[in-house]
């Protein structure tokens, strides 16, 4: 009787330490804390707009649009700091292209359905076709391309947009010059359940240098850089 006893004291306590393990862990896996460096802004900053399938672009949304020194479109707020990156990796070396620069909604819807109609054809169903495209094309009105703040580069030496290309020579140069001219990497490896979108190591979004320089360093995503200034 008394070694049963002792045998279930032992699991209890083993439990209590699994459970104490846990919720000693939990908060630094659920919220990520500031550090140090932490450029605290004004979180209603356009450069910080926060635009996912759970914050679609606000009906009022306007910006002007600018053009890079190939005529491409972007936010004229960005077109000095997109000229800038491309120039210092030309100067690199790194030929990067633009190939998708602002996109209006209505290309985004496009884009969106074209996908859905492809994945029907190979014998999805709407729902199935629906979900798998929203993983790799953002629903329309809650793309970054469509508020002109984001950027997909890429080159001529790696043209696919696949997760091979974070070992390109673009993707490499990207990831750590990026964030000298106000860009990071939008959707990381690993944080697809943050951001709610696939590893994209082509997609580059502007959100000034100093948050960039923080997000990069601290391998974050703009949710939860904008979840720390709430
Ligand atoms: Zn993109």
């Amino acid at each position: 009787m008394r070694k049963r006893r002792k045998k279930y004291n032992a699991a209890v306590a083993f439990i209590v330490v699994i459970m104490c393990m846990i919720l000693w862990y939990l908060p630094s896996i659920a919220i990520a804390e500031p550090e140090g460096d932490f450029p605290d802004q004004d979180p209603d900053e356009w450069r910080l707009i926060l635009v996912n399938k759970q914050h679609p672009i606000p009906n009022n949304y306007i910006f002007e649009t600018g053009r890079i020194h190939n005529g491409l479109m972007v936010d004229e707020r960005i077109t000095g700091a997109l000229d800038d990156m491309l120039s210092a990796a030309k100067e690199d070396g790194v030929l990067l292209l633009v190939i998708s620069p602002y996109r209006s909604r209505e290309k985004q819807q496009r884009l969106f359905d074209e996908k859905v109609s492809r994945s029907m054809r190979h014998g999805s169903s709407y729902l199935d076709a629906f979900r798998e495209t929203a993983q790799a094309v953002t629903i329309p009105g809650s793309s970054e391309h469509e508020i002109g703040l984001a950027v997909d580069l890429t080159t001529k030496k790696h043209i696919t947009l696949d997760a091979a290309y974070a070992d390109s020579e673009g993707g490499i140069w990207l990831k750590e010059h990026c964030a000298e001219y106000g860009f990071i990497l939008r959707y990381p490896e690993g944080k697809e359940d943050i951001t709610g979108i696939e590893f994209e190591p082509w997609h580059f979004r502007y959100v000034g240098k100093e948050t960039a320089a923080y997000i990069m360093e601290h391998d974050l995503t703009l949710e939860e850089y904008v979840g720390m200034l709430r």
